[in-house]
């Protein structure tokens, strides 16, 4: 199995198609760092937020980056941050979090700054990470890209399944129009849109259970290593 300090199995789809679970268990069974970039720009947005800073005007979101001190560390194998000391926590899926995050993660600036600080992360040795640009911008001379998806519908009754965990309350039809919109915005902002990268295998998962798409993730990263 490649097992360098650069290795990285890229993990790419749309909102709620099943990524952090899957690639939070592929982690687990390659005993590589787990890493969700999808975090990081979450983290920026709530602490634009927290901030004051109107999200919707990308000039004042570049302007927050310098002033930021981010600190990156490793926990039980997945990658743990803060922002100027503190810990977002749960807060990174927050309603108004959600809502901002498409608008900050089309500042360019934004874009460089998380891409640079992403590909710093191999540091931490091998990685299995999450997002929309993994394999096309971040990490894109990896072998080991997947791209995941499943139909809108299954992804909204997945999604708010899991709101309704964590919120006690959700409503299928919200969350549905929720993520189209996020998916309009992911996929039609200039920079790094959302897309299916050069060389990745594609994975439809709404037939498929959890375990089956980790298996055979874990099989095409174990056999790219298999000699031949
Ligand atoms: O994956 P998650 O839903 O947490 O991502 C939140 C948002 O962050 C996405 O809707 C997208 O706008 C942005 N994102 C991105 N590139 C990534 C990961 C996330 O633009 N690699």
């Amino acid at each position: 199995m490649p097992n360098s300090a650069s290795s990285v199995v890229a993990i790419d789809g749309p909102s709620a198609s099943g990524k952090s679970t899957v690639s939070r268990r592929v982690a687990a069974e390659l005993d590589w760092c787990y890493v969700d970039s999808g975090a990081l720009y979450r983290g920026l947005t709530w602490k634009a937020l927290r901030e004051g800073v109107d999200t919707s005007r990308p000039e004042a979101v570049a302007a927050l980056i310098p002033r930021l001190a981010w600190e990156f560390a490793e926990a039980q194998r997945a990658l743990r941050f803060t922002i100027d000391g503190e810990d977002p926590g749960p807060q990174l899926r927050s309603e108004p979090v959600r809502e901002a995050v498409s608008d900050v993660a089309a500042v360019p600036e934004v874009r460089a700054f998380i891409v640079a600080e992403l590909r710093r992360l191999t540091a931490f040795g091998p990685l299995v990470m999450e997002g929309r640009d993994i394999g096309s911008v971040v990490f894109p001379a990896t072998p080991l890209k997947f791209y995941l998806d499943a139909d809108p519908l299954e992804r909204a009754r997945r999604r708010a399944q899991e709101l309704a965990q964590a919120e006690g309350h959700s409503d299928v039809g919200r969350v549905f129009d929720s993520l189209a919109r996020r998916d309009r915005k992911d996929a039609g902002r200039k920079t790094a849109p959302l897309q299916i990268p050069l060389g990745a295998q594609v994975i439809n998962s709404t037939a498929l259970s959890i375990e089956q798409v980790v298996a055979r993730i874990v099989a095409a990263v174990r056999g790219a290593a298999a000699p031949t």
